[in-house]
């Protein structure tokens, strides 16, 4: 099993270039797949009903060709994508199992309309799925489907899923790499405040801009939402084309920001050993005023990714209790709202040290993130026990 650890998980996602033909084979197999998807859940809930049984996603794969040989159009689409629906139904089930046993507010399996069933996946896709030219990939029961892969795709290949977004087809390779070296130390560790003047400050006193492209895309995205909104007309083709055009927006600014979290976070992980940010309930601060910038800025995300990349290069990321940090002195430690002379500006009204608001908090997050750090190494010590992974990113 060892060599397990070894490796992990990796997601590359492609757009596709379908024939008129193409496309309709996919998006026949979409329906179909949402009608079966459907039809399971109804399955379920009636064996449930009438005779207090559960069915599983084995006993519904059984009956596959029963529902071939009653609806013979389903002979046009891969056997393995239709079994893949009764495991995705199934994983529904047990998520919702999972949160009623975990006390959580839970959900009962929803039917899916057209637009929630926008993906199909073949589990066992061939290791040649690309083909050759790499201009081509090879989708069973569509054909060769142009595809652009504009980086290389690497590792063994474990699921093929195709993926509409709109008038958009793209696939989602996901193979199994080999699990990165781990980064050389570099004996730096950092605190790191985000704001919305700034992406994010650190306690060396750098400051990473707030993506502008951001403000030129939300622009257009708020031109074309109040086009969308003049088109009441739900029957309308200019409304159909207003909203696609919406869409169309939101995805590309989307991209343009994962991209971004993406850069950031390796710099922050190639420069760090230990990178110490806000625990921030970004879903709570999001409901106060400075809800759009928040939403728009996306740190959870970007948590999200830097944590993950810390952890396949053996970085350290730790989330502190946000409180007070900006209203702190990080000299003596006062803490009160007037210390901060103004957004950008904090004096402390104690010992009167002065410095760049946001550095300042900063470096209080980056001294409780080692204190956190030294907490646990002086336990472990005297224990002998483990650390806790609470309160790690
Ligand atoms: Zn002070």
């Amino acid at each position: 099993m060892t060599h397990i650890e070894n490796i992990t998980l990796k997601a590359f996602k492609y757009r596709l270039y379908p024939t008129k033909a193409q496309e309709s084979a996919l998006d026949t197999t979409l329906i179909l797949c949402q009608r079966l998807y459907n039809g399971m859940l109804e399955e379920r809930r009636g064996a449930y009903k009438k005779a207090g049984k559960s069915l599983t996603a084995y006993d519904q794969m059984k009956s596959l060709p029963e529902v071939k040989a009653a609806l013979p159009e389903y002979a046009g689409v891969n056997a393995q994508v239709l079994q893949d629906v009764a495991k995705r139904l199934d994983k529904s089930f047990k998520g919702f199992f999972r949160r009623i046993k975990a006390g959580q507010k839970a959900g009962y399996p929803r039917f899916r309309g057209r637009d929630r069933y926008d993906s199909f996946t073949y589990p066992q896709p061939s290791q040649n799925s690309v083909i050759g030219d790499g201009k081509h990939v090879y989708l069973p029961k569509i054909g060769n489907v142009r595809i652009r892969l504009h980086r290389p795709c690497a590792g063994k290949l474990k699921t093929l899923a195709v993926k509409r977004e709109g008038r958009e087809w793209y696939v989602v390779l996901t193979c199994e790499v080999p699990r990165a070296e781990p980064l050389p130390a570099t004996g730096s560790e950092v605190g790191i405040d985000v704001g919305t003047t700034w992406f994010y400050t650190t306690s060396d006193g750098e400051f990473c801009e707030n993506h502008r492209f951001f403000q030129r895309s939300s622009r257009k995205l708020r031109v074309a939402q109040r086009s969308l909104a003049r088109k009441p007309n739900k029957r309308s083709n200019r409304r159909k084309k207003a909203k696609e055009r919406v869409a169309k927006l939101c995805r590309k600014t989307a991209r343009s920001r994962l991209q971004l979290h993406h850069e950031e976070a390796k710099k922050l992980i190639t420069n760090h050993d230990l990178i110490c940010h806000e625990d921030l309930n970004v879903k709570g601060m999001a409901q106060g005023n400075l809800s759009k910038q928040i939403h728009d800025v996306g740190w959870g995300q970007f948590f999200q990714i830097l944590s993950s990349k810390a952890a396949e290069a053996g970085r350290r990321v730790i989330a502190v209790d946000p409180r007070f940090t900006s209203q702190r002195c990080r000299i003596c430690g006062h803490t009160e709202k007037g210390n901060r002379a103004s957004q950008a500006n904090f004096r402390c009204l104690s010992c009167g040290h002065s410095e760049n608001a946001d550095v300042n908090a900063a470096k209080n997050i980056l001294a409780q993130g080692l204190r956190f750090v030294a907490q646990r190494t002086s336990q472990e010590d005297a224990c002998h026990e483990k650390p806790q992974p609470a309160g790690l990113g």
